[in-house]
């Protein structure tokens, strides 16, 4: 078994995005106070001033014995035009760096690795540094979650901030429907190979039917962790994004992650963690 992380571009996002703190935020209307701490910790995003540094966005792929297993496809370049978009999140609140060659298709073909190679892909979720390399996989089998797809698709996607009208015209995915079976503290949970040692759970929280990717390897499981966290440190301490709409929800995934990674040995890989490339280089584990 091999994982090959796949650095597709870079991003920059708001601080407030990164960690939640809705608190600093005041909203006097009664009403959208009403709705909670939630959305001034969303909204914080739009007032934060302070950006990231430039964050890696990594792409995932996973030699199995039934073929070559992607998960997400990582940023497009057709991302740099975001200025011209009408939504308020792409236009203001994100940025992007990425050229044409450093899009996952031409990285996996460096790897040896060919389109029809590729059996599947899984998308974690459909955020536009996800699915934005959707177009060079159109011989697999796509993957998503159904509620996931419903929330992205059409016009109300667009203005929850996805990029469906970005989507290739022969995009279809197969809903990946999650069995109600547990894996580990994982509710629910569909093996994504034969032997099963690739596994799908559900890790609700940054998007409502946001799913991670385990990968088994001897004793040592690989966490592809989609956004469920930015880095290893913030799930470790528990410390909700900006973006997560339930609380409770996302709370439960990070300290689900957290028992299953004191578990036993396993490497902790979100999508933007700018050590998670030489975490998996060195196999190196979520210290217990
Ligand atoms: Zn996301």
């Amino acid at each position: 078994m091999k994982v090959h992380a796949i650095q597709t571009g870079q991003v920059r996002i708001k601080t407030a995005q990164v960690e939640g703190r809705g608190h600093q935020v005041r909203i006097k209307t009664a009403q959208v106070e009403g709705r909670g701490h939630g959305l001034s910790r969303r909204l914080a995003i739009f007032t934060d001033a302070n950006w990231t540094g430039w964050l890696p966005t990594y792409a995932w792929a996973i030699e199995t014995a039934d073929g070559v297993v992607v998960v997400d496809t990582g940023q497009g370049a057709h991302l740099l035009e975001s200025g011209k978009s009408l939504h308020p999140y792409v236009r203001w609140e994100v940025a992007f760096r990425i050229e044409p060659e450093q899009e996952i298709g031409p990285q996996l073909r460096a790897l040896g690795i060919g389109a029809r190679d590729v059996k599947r892909v899984v998308l974690t979720h459909l955020h536009m540094d996800h699915d934005g390399g959707l177009a060079h996989f159109p011989n697999s089998e796509i993957l998503v979650a159904p509620g996931e797809l419903r929330l992205a698709s059409g016009t109300l996607g667009r203005i929850r901030g996805y990029l469906p009208q970005r989507w290739p015209s022969w995009f279809d995915p197969v809903p990946l429907h999650l069995a109600a079976e547990p894996f580990g503290p994982f509710a629910s949970s569909r093996r994504l190979t034969e032997t099963g040692d690739v596994i799908a759970v559900a890790t609700p929280g940054h998007t409502a039917d946001h799913i991670s990717v385990v990968v088994q390897d001897g004793d040592t499981s690989f966490f592809l962790a989609g956004d469920t966290s930015y880095n290893e440190e913030l799930m470790l301490a528990g410390k909700l994004d900006g973006v997560s709409e339930d609380e409770r929800v996302a709370g439960a995934t990070l300290d689900a992650i957290k028992r299953f990674a004191v578990s036993g040995p396993v490497v902790y890989l979100p999508t933007h963690d700018p050590q998670a490339a030489d975490r998996l280089a060195g196999r190196r584990p979520v210290a217990a």
